[in-house]
């Protein structure tokens, strides 16, 4: 047989979801599993989003709509943007796609020629740089450690930036690492962004899990808005992961490309989730009781782990998910005698000999950290670190 495509053959696939598809086959299968792996929230979705999307089918809205998606929706989005961004946008700037995945995805189909580099401040989203590559570009990381909060400075954005730059993807607040940039930190890099002539994919799905502090779109500053395709969507807000629906908001030319691609492509995402989608952006009450119920979780979560030997963690802003240092327990050996090397390794070793499902710091670009997803029930939370700790514990030197 003739060789497969090569852009394809050589991209990796999203560990994350790899690992939540693991975790619930094992479910299904009756064994008993914990897991923290992938970033969604337990909570059911709203029952007046369900709603909606049921009048749209009793209403038949089960037709092909414009490949942008259908304008009461986009033009929730605009309002929802004026309100919570105070960025201004039309209607034609705005285009739905299936998730907030697909909405990266088109963004950088639209944007890469072979060869250019494109900017990801590390620890990252597994996603990026897979489809950075599959696109054609080079992706560039810029590594942000967790003394600084795992956020990257003006000088480490400057120091990686070339004559090929094209882009910098910017996922605030950020999955893995939780981190959330003030708006004085964000004025500061949009100098460069702008003084240097990039585009920036703006990632806001964690917009509104920010506990400490504000949260600032990036676009919303001086000079970005024109160069920045802002990402958002209503799986994390409203518990919608299923529904796949996500947006974007981009300048008038690069929407018109996008639309291009989504005509060619998909066409547009599920006419009835559009429709509960529409409920869902007009009411934020479920994601502000939400997110208290996630600052509980967080808090307990962080009080547990730091009883734990040899784990390191310092207390993320945003997002749900804690991303905590464990290469002290590199070299120990687990009972059944398997050295753990790296954050594979152990991860491997919990699912197996503790039921615990979570992601290695290696799909993110930290082989020296774990990430644990804390949108899950309290009893969840309270297994997961049970199970953590004994796990731990139960490593001996060699
Ligand atoms: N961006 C980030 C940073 C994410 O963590 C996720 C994971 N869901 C997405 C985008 C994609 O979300 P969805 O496709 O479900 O809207
Ligand atoms: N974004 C979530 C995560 O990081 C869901 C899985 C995925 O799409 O990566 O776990």
């Amino acid at each position: 047989m003739k060789t497969l495509s090569h852009r394809t053959l050589n991209i990796a696939p999203s560990l994350t979801v790899a690992i939540d598809t693991l975790a619930k086959q094992l479910l299904a299968e009756g064994k008993d599993i914990v897991s923290l792996g992938a970033g969604e929230p337990d909570l059911d979705t709203p029952e007046n989003v369900c709603k909606a999307g049921i009048q749209a089918i009793l209403d038949k809205e089960l037709r092909y709509t414009a490949p942008t998606g259908i304008l009461k929706l986009r033009e929730a989005v605009c309002a929802k943007l004026k309100r919570d961004n105070n960025l201004s946008y039309s209607p034609e700037q705005i285009i739905m796609t299936s998730g907030a995945k697909h909405a990266v995805f088109n963004s950088l189909a639209v944007l890469i020629n072979p060869g250019d580099e494109i900017l990801i401040p590390s620890p990252y989203w597994v996603t990026y740089p897979e489809l950075v590559q599959w696109m054609g570009g080079t992706p560039v990381f810029i590594k942000a450690s967790a003394k600084n909060q795992f956020k990257i400075s003006p000088t480490d954005l400057e120091k990686a930036i070339t004559p090929k730059t094209k882009a910098i993807i910017f996922n605030n607040p950020c999955n893995p690492t939780g981190a959330v940039y003030s708006k004085n930190e964000l004025d500061a890099l949009t100098q460069i962004i702008t003084k240097q002539d990039l585009y920036c994919i703006s990632d806001e799905v964690y917009e509104h899990f920010v506990y400490d502090g504000d949260f600032t779109s990036i676009a919303s500053l001086k000079g970005m808005q024109e160069r920045t395709i802002l990402i958002n969507g209503v799986s994390k807000s409203h518990s919608m992961t299923g529904w796949r629906l996500g947006y974007k908001a981009a300048p008038i030319e690069i929407a018109k490309l996008i639309t291009k691609i989504q005509s060619q492509s998909i066409h547009h995402p599920s006419n009835i989730a559009q429709y509960a989608a529409i409920e869902a952006l007009n009411n934020l009450d479920f994601v502000h009781s939400m997110k208290n119920a996630f600052l509980k979780r967080r808090s307990y979560m962080i009080h547990r782990l730091r009883t734990i030997p040899n784990i390191q963690i310092d207390t993320p802003p945003g997002a749900f998910y804690l991303f905590a240092s464990v290469d002290k327990l590199y070299g120990k050996q687990s009972p059944s005698g398997h050295t753990i090397s790296n954050s594979s390794d152990f991860c491997k070793y919990l699912l197996e000999e503790e039921g615990l499902a979570i992601v290695p710091g290696l799909a993110f670009g930290d082989d020296s950290c774990v990430r644990f997803s804390y949108a899950a029930s309290e009893e969840t939370l309270q297994k997961a670190c049970d199970r953590f700790e004994k796990g731990v514990l139960n490593l001996k030197d060699k």
